[in-house]
């Protein structure tokens, strides 16, 4: 895993908070607002859904059995995935290649939607993935979002964000950006997605989603980009403020 802004941006950072995590379902908001938020700190923005996704691509192209753990684990652990800045103006906040091929696209197909939760439930797939976002988070200066940041990955973290939203508005928004893009999506499918998603990340044993004992929750549902982006600074200007204090 190979991370190219980590490589250009290396300096520890340590203004308060080190880390910021962003955890949450499906169309919660969690990459607009986290990518905004790490724009307004200058930090780095990793998405940490991009690893679980990669591997879901690879296992259906090489059709490993979604059951198969043993091997979706020895996929992970060999494939080589860069996360660089946009090499395309196609609208892509950032390129992501697989083992020399750029799929910042194919991440996003609906069978990739459809099989992931099955591939992030395996034990063995997330304890592959973990030090590879450990690392990424060790100097600090960064806004990681995901499903168990807050909770297993960098537990230790200074500020934990847990956005959700109800499931009819967050299927909506996704529907919107599909169609933005000139993606065929229908409503219906999108939400049955969302829920079975939900259920499956909710529901595993290993690192399931939910949030932090610490972590400050935010429901978005009635609330604008630009609302919970304010929010959010607004906390990390009260957390600064204590910490100058202490
Ligand atoms: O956030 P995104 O929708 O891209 O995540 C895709 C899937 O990857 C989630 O539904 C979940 O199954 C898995 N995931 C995870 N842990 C994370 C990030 C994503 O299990 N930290």
């Amino acid at each position: 895993m190979t991370f190219e802004a980590r490589i250009a941006q290396p300096q520890t950072v340590t203004r308060w908070p080190a880390v910021v995590t962003m955890d949450g379902p499906a169309g919660s908001g969690k990459s607009t607002i986290g990518a905004r938020v790490a724009h307004q700190l200058g930090y780095l923005f990793f998405d940490s859904g991009i690893l679980y996704r990669a591997l879901t691509w690879l296992a259906l192209r090489q059709g490993i059995g979604l059951s198969d753990g043993a091997t979706l684990v020895a996929v992970a652990e060999r494939m080589d995935v860069v996360v660089r800045p946009a090499t395309q103006a196609d609208g892509r906040p950032y390129t992501v290649e697989v083992d020399g091929e750029d799929i910042t696209w194919d991440l996003r197909r609906p069978e990739v939607d459809v099989n992931v939760s099955e591939v992030s439930k395996h034990a063995g797939v997330r304890a592959a993935l973990i030090p590879q976002q450990r690392r990424i988070a060790a100097e600090g200066g960064l806004v990681m979002v995901g499903r168990d940041i807050g909770t297993v990955v960098l537990p230790d973290a200074p500020l934990k964000i847990y956005l959700d939203a109800a499931l009819e508005v967050r299927a909506r928004r996704r529907l919107a950006e599909q169609r933005a893009r000139g993606r065929p999506a229908t409503y219906r499918a999108i939400l049955d997605d969302m829920r079975r998603r939900d259920q499956i990340d909710g529901g595993r044993e290993v690192a399931p989603m939910k949030p932090a004992a610490d972590a400050i929750l935010i429901d978005t549902t009635t609330m604008t980009i630009d609302q919970v982006v304010e929010y959010v600074l607004g906390l990390i200007e009260q957390g600064r403020r204590r910490h100058m204090q202490d």
